[in-house]
């Protein structure tokens, strides 16, 4: 018999014990999960250091624990029982080779059973591992970087959304002042502001791993390339597979001919808060440029942002973004649209940047310039040819409904397959995929992908826009309300936004909704629903919905549509179906 005690656990002690997962009498494995530990950082679970039966568990939900704390007795196991020296269940640093005698499949089409080989561990990746964990196939996920969670979690979604609540939180206290409350001048320690977002993320991604070990995900960290149609090669380890999912994601896009210099940055380099410039230009006027110049306009650098079309955020309808465009353009330095870069030169006092464009300066010299101008899928740098997998000339993948590649037996998901590069649209797509190997009979199908800025005021939109639905010739009736009738919008102070709703003029049903305003990345979800639940107009109208509430604003848009509104004078079109 021997104690198992807590293995290293890095710099935490007194770590709370929130789950017991055996009991006195269960046959266990080595590195089967036996408590979860909770720090302020991550859950992870304590492994069995060796194969046995539980003798007593000598620790309880609640209880606190620290390195060495002795927590069960193990009989009969073949292994050191002593846990002291293995590592915490989360981290798996080292690529670990694969055993050998592993069960093979056929690599026909679908089918279930064999090894799955996740290929990156962003949200595609992580959520297709594990919904195929969980419907029991033996899953390998394969991740360059250390931490789990791809770009979304380490440098993208999360970190951004982090610095964005900073920014609201000192916008919101500076315009208080117009009713009459003054928090003086704020005292911006960016450091501090730097570590709290890695905080949240190592939380999330650190998480991430636990749940991976909880549902014996073996994780190799590496970086992988095909070497055959069922091998691919993780830092000089061969990986047989029977099924492959591809997730590996996208990188920003560089534009030739700018300086290598450590003021010109990308979304990560602005992620990093290492400094904060004076003058910031902002390259591109899509999501990634303005949420960014949200956070920096806010923390108190001069903003320009220069985009090479006529629009900000081009896609999407120009009555969702005018209260955008017309609120920065009162915050920030400049925005310049319809305008090119057409050169950058780093120099010793600022990075020079000369533009072309009606009414745009000849030049301008900014201490920093972000280039956010678009991401580009990485499927070229997978050697996906070994594999016979093609690849566009833009690194897309192409896939089918059941997100199969050309070759069946290797599906793709997220940012590789192209637009929208959106982490909830990977997220759904790696639940499909992975049943899809799993032998079920699923699609990728969903009515409407919602896509927001989180900037200030937020954009949401889902389902067809309007410049879509008038490229189809959908014929659609509009209905809009205008946020200046609604009460929560005037009592929050913030009243230039607008919630609308196109429903199609035949069936009524909604196939589109917009919402400009604070928080309309939360209102979104329930058109998303309306549209996938093929619900109409009268539907959500019918709704009894919260009062005061931002939410209402849906149910007015479609009230306005189906002629019945009463909060703002809208004459009456038609009886209430
Ligand atoms: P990724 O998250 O890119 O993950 C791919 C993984 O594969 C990476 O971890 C990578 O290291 C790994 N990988 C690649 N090649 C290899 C290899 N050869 N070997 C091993 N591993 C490899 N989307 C939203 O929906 N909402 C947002 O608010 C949002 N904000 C964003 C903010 C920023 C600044 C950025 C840059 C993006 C944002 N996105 C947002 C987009 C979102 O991050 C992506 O759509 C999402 O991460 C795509 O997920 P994925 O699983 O396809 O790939
Ligand atoms: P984007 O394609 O949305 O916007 C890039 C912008 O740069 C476009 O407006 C384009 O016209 C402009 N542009 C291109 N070349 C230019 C040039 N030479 N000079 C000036 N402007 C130029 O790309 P992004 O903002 O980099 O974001 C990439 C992807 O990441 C998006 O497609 C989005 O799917 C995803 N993302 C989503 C969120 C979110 O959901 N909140 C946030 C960030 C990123």
């Amino acid at each position: 018999m021997s104690t198992v005690k807590v293995p290293d656990i890095g710099e935490f002690t007194e770590v709370p014990v929130i789950e017991v997962l055996v009991a006195v009498g269960d046959q266990v494995k080595a590195e089967d999960p036996l408590i979860t530990l909770e720090s302020e950082k991550a859950t992870m679970d304590v492994p069995a250091p060796g194969d046995g039966t539980v003798e007593e568990i000598l620790v309880a939900v609640g209880d606190t624990v620290s390195e060495g704390t002795a927590i069960l007795r193990l009989s009969g196991d073949d292994g050191e029982a002593d846990g002291a020296d293995d590592g915490p269940s989360e981290s798996q640093a080292e690529p670990t080779p694969e055993p050998e005698s592993s069960p093979k499949s056929s690599t026909g089409g679908s089918g279930t059973g064999g090894r799955l080989v996740v290929l990156g561990s962003g949200p595609g990746g992580y959520t297709a591992a594990f919904r195929a964990a969980d419907l029991g196939l033996e899953v390998v996920l394969v991740e360059r970087y250390e931490t789990l969670g791809g770009v979304c979690l380490n440098v993208g979604c999360i970190p951004s959304k982090a610095l964005l609540h900073a920014a609201r939180i000192l916008t919101e206290a500076d315009e208080a002042e117009e009713f009459g409350i003054s928090f003086g001048k704020p005292e911006i320690d960016l450091g501090r502001l730097g570590a709290w977002k890695d905080e949240v993320v190592d939380k999330l991604t650190g998480g991430l791993a636990g749940l991976a070990k909880r549902r014996k995900i073996k994780v190799v960290t590496g970086t992988a390339a095909f070497t055959t149609p069922n091998t691919i090669d993780v830092d000089g380890t061969s990986i047989e597979f029977d099924h492959c999912i591809i997730a590996a994601g996208s990188r920003s896009i560089e534009l030739p001919g700018i300086p290598d210099d450590e003021r010109i940055i990308d979304s990560t380099g602005a992620l990093e808060l290492d400094g904060l410039p004076d003058r910031l230009l902002v390259v591109g006027g899509g999501i990634i440029g303005l949420e960014m110049a949200c956070v920096y306009d806010a923390l108190g650098s001069r903003v320009s942002v220069v985009e090479l079309t006529d629009e900000l955020i081009p896609g999407c309808d120009r009555d969702l973004v005018r209260p955008l465009q017309k609120r920065i353009s009162e915050r920030y330095e400049t925005i310049m649209l319809g305008t090119r870069v057409a050169g950058v030169e780093a120099q010793k006092s600022g990075v020079k940047v000369s533009f072309e464009g009606e009414g745009a300066p000849e030049s301008e010299r900014y201490d920093k310039v972000l280039m956010a101008v678009g991401r580009r899928a990485n499927g070229d740098l997978l050697e996906a040819e070994a594999a016979g997998v093609e690849v566009g000339s833009d690194g897309v993948i192409a896939v089918d409904e059941q997100r199969r590649s050309n070759v069946a037996h290797i599906l793709a998901i997220g940012d590789i397959t192209g637009g929208p590069m959106l982490a909830h649209k990977a997220t759904h797509e790696g639940i499909v995929a992975a049943e899809v190997i799993a032998g079920e009979d699923v699609a990728y199908d969903p009515r409407s992908v919602p896509s927001v800025a989180y900037t200030d005021p937020e954009i949401a939109w889902t389902g067809l826009t309007e410049t879509e639905a008038a490229e189809q010739g959908v014929k659609f009736e509009k209905g809009s309300f205008p946020w200046q009738a609604s009460g929560r919008a005037l009592a929050t102070g913030r009243p230039e936004g607008l919630t609308k709703l196109l429903v199609d003029a035949e069936s009524r049903r909604v196939i589109g909704a917009g919402v400009v305003g604070v928080n309309a990345g939360e209102l979104i979800a329930e058109a998303a629903l309306a549209i996938e639940m093929g619900a109409n107009a009268t539907d959500i109208g019918l709704t009894v919905h919260p009062h005061p509430t931002l939410s209402e604003t849906m149910k007015f848009a479609a009230e306005v549509v189906e002629g019945v509104a009463t909060d703002i004078y809208a004459p009456k079109r038609a009886p209430r179906r």
